[in-house]
């Protein structure tokens, strides 16, 4: 079984400073991680391929710094590492991402058929989610999203079976391989990595390709110039106004929040109804 994980490099977004003149990003004030979903996924194929056998290969489209989250993700468990890097890919939206990724991802299939991608929920600076579903569909495989359990992957009859999160419950649902994942942070609990990964990331050096090492890409699709999504305003969204602020135990606190919510009595009978 071959599976490969798309990785984004991110910004911390638990630390990153907002530019209060221009409303982006200061990238400089957080230091670049492995996006977190993405961890989850590594991690995932990591348990899968303990469980059924096969190699992890993981991806992603990013600057020469972007070597940090592939040497990562070889701590994780993963065993190849490709990153595509080239100015043609810059300022790209995600059509021209998904474009650029799965062109990387017919390149890596001609050295070894892929069987399973898997990509994080969605990047926590970008916050879209529609990478994985764009792979999904340049592949012409079905994308499966939401996935808080892998339950069954059976490389004999080439079909998953998976957990899905839905807004008021779950839905388990079976796919035909390949296909593409896209898995949420519930999926497991990230591993501390064993010292010979540790020890393997720090030595590895990934496959780096440009541009011009893909086959049959259109160049118009790629970058800024491949990118139809026009950024209309940036503003920080208002500070809340009002609200209470709730003191004491937990206890005390339920007991505080519930005699507030009891004074505004129908959003009390609405929070009833919903429990
Ligand atoms: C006009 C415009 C210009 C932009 N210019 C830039 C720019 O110059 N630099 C920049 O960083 N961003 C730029 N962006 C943001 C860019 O759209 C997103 O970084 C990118 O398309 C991914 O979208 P997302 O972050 O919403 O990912 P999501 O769709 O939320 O990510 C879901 C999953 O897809 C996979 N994935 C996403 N991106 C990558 C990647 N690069 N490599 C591998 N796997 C990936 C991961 O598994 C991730 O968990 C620009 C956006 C616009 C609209």
């Amino acid at each position: 079984m071959h599976i490969v994980v798309c990785i984004k490099q991110v910004p911390d977004t638990k630390i990153i400073k907002i530019n209060p003149k221009t409303n982006t990003l200061d990238r400089r004030s957080a230091p670049a991680i492995l996006n977190p979903y993405d961890a989850h996924a590594v991690q995932e194929a990591v348990r899968i391929r303990n469980k059924v056998g096969g190699t992890i290969s993981v991806l992603s489209m990013g600057p020469p710094q972007a070597v940090a989250i592939i040497k990562k993700s070889i701590e994780i468990g993963a065993d190849r590492g490709y990153l595509i890097s080239d100015r043609a890919f810059a300022g790209a939206d995600t059509l021209a991402t998904s474009y650029a990724l799965s062109k990387a991802l017919e390149k890596i299939k001609l050295e070894t058929p892929i069987d399973m991608v898997v990509c994080g929920k969605h990047a926590i600076d970008g916050d879209t989610g529609q990478v994985g579903p764009g792979i999904a569909r340049r592949l012409d495989i079905p994308p499966v999203t939401n996935v808080i359990e892998v339950i069954e992957v059976n490389d004999r009859e080439k079909k998953v079976v998976v957990k899905r999160k839905q807004m008021d419950g779950y839905q388990v649902i079976e796919a035909g391989l390949p296909c593409l994942l896209t898995v949420e942070k519930e999926v497991n609990e990230i591993e501390y990595a064993p010292m010979p990964n540790m020890i393997r990331a720090a030595r590895y050096e990934p496959v780096i390709w440009s541009v011009n090492d893909l086959h049959d890409v259109d160049k118009t699709q790629l970058g800024l110039k491949g990118s139809p999504t026009i950024v209309g305003k940036m503003f920080a969204p208002p500070k809340p106004e009002g609200g209470k602020r709730l003191e004491g135990n937990t206890d005390e606190q339920v007991k505080e929040l519930v005699s507030l919510l009891s004074e505004k009595k129908s959003l009390f009978n609405f929070s009833l109804k919903n429990l």
